[in-house]
């Protein structure tokens, strides 16, 4: 049995050792799901690779989307017919999700509907670390944050109790440290799916005609203001300390995080921890208040908490020391860890760090390394060829446009790919705006599966204003960065020709874009003719550079039987030091004046081979 399946086949009572993102997923099981809808993105992925494994033997629908937005408007129309249904991404896709989730706020919706989002404290992996629970404001939506994992798979289930009593889609909400911290959480049983009902005439109007939305303006009001006195309440708990003097209160991983330090050190702190926080329980946080008249807040990014708290003390006249963010107590950037929850803590009581935050004692110490493309990949050949035409077209200043994907590490040397990446599917409008002033002509980097996301529409758009650009569409066949997720371009990754799939080149050609080639990276020169051609294209002008990811390359090739490598041979090897500074394979390293490949780390790609690279031909295969 796979490790999915164990997930999904456990029984009520047995303890298992899960990622937060699969206790999530294993509650939405326990609770009836029936859809889940997805675009990947760290950190929420592990959550829909469980789903993808398992989907069909627990009899749900599954779907990896084609960006955020249309994942939540799957969820919600399955739920609109009465069954339970789940949509989760990335912080950033709640952004592309919004347009359709600010609506959805006020139709409602009739199955439970959850909406999880995972932020990204730190940018581990993202472009921005924007704290989602301000969507919850934004929305008027109710918002649940579990701690640990054992709370993520039992909030899940309390998530969608409360979207199905009120109607409503419930946000759901974790930060990296809870999607990926593993701990013990006891399984309860598989509920019973909703069956599949139709509207009731007159009573389901999912339609947000101004007149509809007039009226569902104020039962959304209704809704969060029952919720926070029927609901908010439920999700406290108050840890109290031997004395009365010092309270903190807590949310999600900066709760985690005070209760080590609590406890680490001894302190005499009463904790109040937050487990619904919109609407909030305001009557357990006035009570706590006024039991202990020192509060400090602990949470991460924005503080959200404490704006919220120091009006409410203000409305109710409640006196209150409040040591946070706000009066610089806690830092308002990236994730929390001991060390800075610890400074904090001891800062706000007026004690002595026991422990220097320079040093950064409690936290894991780890070198900073640049992140680089795999051996093999192949974006490496395909940034090569662009940098070397443009240098051969006396166009080295030309600006690049590139998007979110593993290829925006081209932006290191000595790629140097990505003057602009700023949000998915950008890249295309962005070459497109550049004044022909500043270039005669941009060059524009796109992934396959962030092309269907987001880039379409750009496209149309540089094609309406006949933009000066070149994109390259870089098609490793599959999602890699998230995990090797399928998208609408190779909808089944082991039959990349599958009728399922849907050819770029059609979708290109359809605009009315002529000039669309396809080539392979690997094939340096083919690459490099093509990208000069085009160079003399008057409009934008597409080459599709198809390969699939080293990753999946090299699993077949060694399931084949057909894995090489390739080695130096130091009699050719003139020490010029090109395949080092121009390519940059990680396998390829520089020893006493020589260049040398460490076959462990070889893929066998063969692209450093060719003359391009090394001009002396003195690679080959081993
Ligand atoms: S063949 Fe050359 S470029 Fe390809 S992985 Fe090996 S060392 Fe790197
Ligand atoms: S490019 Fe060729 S000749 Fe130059 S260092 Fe590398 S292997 Fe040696």
């Amino acid at each position: 049995m796979s490790y999915y399946d164990e997930i999904l086949e456990a029984k009520n009572g047995q303890v298992l050792f899960l990622l937060g993102n699969e206790a999530i997923a294993r509650g939405a099981l326990e609770s009836g799901l029936s859809t889940a809808a997805t675009y990947p993105g760290t950190p929420s992925s592990e959550v829909g690779d469980l789903f993808y494994a398992v989907y069909k033997k627990a009899g749900m629908h599954f779907e990896y989307s084609v960006n955020e937005k249309v994942a939540l408007e799957v969820a919600f129309a399955s739920s609109s017919l009465g069954l339970r249904s789940m949509v989760f991404m990335k912080h950033v896709g709640m952004n592309v999700a919004s347009d359709a989730m600010m609506s959805i706020a006020y139709t409602g919706t009739r199955g439970g509907l959850v909406i999880m989002t995972a932020d990204d404290p730190s940018l581990h992996s993202s472009q921005n670390e924007q704290d989602n629970r301000h969507y919850a404001d934004l929305s008027h939506l109710p918002l649940i944050e579990p701690s640990t994992p054992q709370e993520a798979k039992d909030f899940i289930s309390e998530a969608f109790d409360i979207s199905e009593k009120y109607m409503t889609p419930v946000i759901f909400r974790t930060t990296t440290m809870i999607s990926h911290e593993r701990g013990l959480v006891q399984v309860s049983p598989l509920m019973e799916k909703k069956k599949l009902s139709n509207f009731e005439s007159g009573k389901d109007v999912y339609n947000s005609l101004p007149q509809f939305a007039f009226r569902n303006k104020k039962l959304l009001e209704e809704k969060i203001s029952n919720i926070k006195a029927q609901e908010s309440e439920r999700f406290v708990r108050v840890e109290r300390a031997d004395e009365n003097e010092w309270g903190a209160i807590s949310s999600g991983a900066g709760y985690a995080y005070l209760k080590d330090v609590v406890s680490k050190y001894g302190l005499s702190i009463s904790i109040l921890k937050i487990g619904m926080t919109n609407p909030l329980p305001e009557k357990a946080i006035i009570n706590f208040i006024t039991e202990h008249p020192r509060i400090i807040i602990v949470e991460e990014l924005d503080p959200y908490l404490e704006e919220k708290i120091r009006a409410l003390c203000e409305l109710r006249g409640v006196d209150a020391i409040i040591y946070g963010k706000m009066n610089s107590y806690f830092p308002y950037d990236y994730e929390f860890n001991m060390d800075i929850v610890r400074s904090g803590v001891f800062k706000s009581m007026g004690k002595q760090d026991p422990q220097s935050f320079a040093k950064g004692t409690e936290s894991l110490l780890v070198a900073p390394r640049t992140p680089v493309l795999c051996s093999g990949c192949p974006h490496r050949a395909s940034f090569f060829a662009v940098r070397r035409a443009l240098k051969l077209a006396g166009m080295s200043d030309a600006k690049i446009s590139s998007d979110i994907g593993c290829y925006s590490l081209g932006a290191y040397e000595p790629y140097d790919i990505g003057d602009y990446m700023i949000s998915m599917g950008s890249s295309i409008g962005i070459a497109s705006g550049i004044p022909e002033a500043a270039s005669k002509r941009t060059v524009t980097f796109i992934g396959d599966s962030t092309f269907f996301h987001s880039g379409i529409p750009g496209l149309i758009n540089a094609k309406l204003n006949n933009a000066q650009t070149t994109l390259i569409i870089l098609d490793n066949r599959i999602t890699a960065m998230t995990g090797q997720q399928p998208n609408p371009g190779s909808m089944d990754p082991d039959d990349l020709d599958s009728k399922l799939n849907i050819p770029i080149e059609n979708i290109v050609k359809g605009i009315g874009i002529s000039s669309v080639v396809t080539v392979d990276p690997y094939n340096l020169g083919e690459m490099l003719h093509a990208v000069n051609e085009s160079f003399k294209v008057d409009g934008p002008s597409v080459i599709i550079s198809r390969r699939e990811c080293a990753i999946l390359r090299d699993a077949k090739e060694r399931k084949a039987g057909r894995h090489v490598v390739y080695m130096v041979d130091e009699e050719k090897c003139s020490g010029c030091g090109k395949c080092v500074e121009d390519f940059a394979c990680p396998a390829i390293s520089f020893k006493g004046g020589k260049a040398s490949i460490d076959p462990d780390q070889c893929d066998g790609c063969g692209v450093c081979s060719e003359r391009y690279v090394c001009p002396f031909q003195a690679i080959e295969v081993a």
